[in-house]
């Protein structure tokens, strides 16, 4: 879900990821060109510093989004809930690319963290155990492979995109966490997300809001 997708909300929007592989590939050249200079030279000096202001551009996209979408967040729900990376490890994945993408998340929950407590809201993050392969229609659990992108519940025949199912399931284990689950009066095929809205992560960092911009699209 991290790495297609920025973030899934059960209201039916999904931001997407950044991409900064422009950026990536920019600081790999110079560092490539750094590589074939002279260690100690006035060249290797001034192609470092062209280096460590790749870096810095990097960080700073990265970090200019990430707040922006937090605050978003802490200013629009007065609960998120979301999955605990601790309990779900995803470093167990090798890939850097899997790796940059979780420690994006991880710098990008504690932003939301510290808003929410400064909001006085809820942040809430819940055991993602077995969230993709629950159904959040019927509650039964299905075996789904990693390539699988569709919820399709065997059971009751609920269908939804793969993370969508997962969030709507974080989000009803942050509820009842916090003692304010679905009761039998309000159904869950209610709540259900139906949307399928993508947000250019662009809409994010020029407007400062995934809703708006998806509105107005
Ligand atoms: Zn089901």
């Amino acid at each position: 879900m991290r790495i297609l997708k920025h973030a899934h909300n059960t209201d039916g929007i999904a931001v997407e990821l950044l991409d900064l592989s422009d950026e990536r590939e920019r600081l790999e050249r110079e560092q490539r060109t750094l590589s074939r200079k002279q260690h100690g030279s006035n060249n290797y000096e001034k192609q470092r510093r062209r280096v460590a202001e790749c870096h810095a551009d990097l960080r700073r996209k990265r970090s200019d989004f990430l707040h922006k979408l937090s605050h978003y967040y802490a200013l629009e729900y007065d609960l998120v809930a979301v999955e605990d990376l601790n309990v779900a490890g995803m470093l167990q994945f090798g890939s850097n690319s899997r790796n940059r993408a979780s420690a994006a998340w991880r710098t990008f929950l504690r932003m939301l963290e510290y808003k929410y407590e400064r909001e006085g809201t809820h942040y809430v993050p819940v055991n993602p155990r077995g969230t993709t392969k629950e159904c959040a229609a019927c509650g039964v659990s299905s075996e789904k492979p990693i390539w699988v992108r569709e919820h399709s519940c065997p059971s009751c025949g609920f269908t939804a995109d793969r993370d969508r199912n997962a969030a709507y399931n974080i989000l009803v284990r942050g509820l009842k966490q916090i003692g304010a689950g679905c009761s039998e009066s309000t159904p869950v095929k209610t709540a259900l997300p139906t949307g399928n809205a993508s947000v250019p992560v662009k809409c994010v960092i020029e407007a400062g809001s995934p809703v708006l911009t998806a509105r107005s699209a």
